[in-house]
């Protein structure tokens, strides 16, 4: 299973941004606190059953992003079988992981992250169902 399964953005106000991406057509399917990452995902569909999560940080590494770069694209998350087995894989071959063990997600999945400096610039998320 290889598939982009959602794009994070990271926003200083998610009820605000939400509205955006309603006019755009998208339909708002639920809103989550993760604790683990200290913020409120706002998870939103499209027809074709795209996925956009916007990030409101009450804290924690999201927040530090926004201080630093401001409101933007943070991620890009890609749908993987095992997140363990292949952060080791990737790990071995000279990738850097953001945790040495994958963390909870939001909606009860697994998770780590491809660290941007040896992804090409672009953070990426590892996301196990
Ligand atoms: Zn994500």
């Amino acid at each position: 299973m290889a598939r982009v399964d959602h794009i994070g953005i990271a926003v200083r106000n998610g009820e605000e941004a939400v509205r955006l991406y309603q006019l755009l057509g998208f339909r708002l399917t639920g809103k989550e606190y993760v604790e683990d990452q200290e913020l409120w995902a706002y998870f939103l569909e499209g027809d074709d059953g795209s996925r956009i999560e916007l990030l409101e940080p009450t804290g924690g590494v999201i927040a530090k992003f926004i201080e630093k770069r401001g409101e933007g694209i943070h991620h890009i998350a890609v749908e993987v079988d095992d997140v363990r087995v292949l952060s080791k894989k990737l790990k071995e071959v000279g990738f850097r992981l953001i945790y040495e063990e994958p963390k909870k997600g939001a909606r009860s999945t697994l998770v780590n992250f491809i660290h941007p400096k040896t992804s090409y610039g672009v953070l990426i998320e590892l996301i196990q169902k």
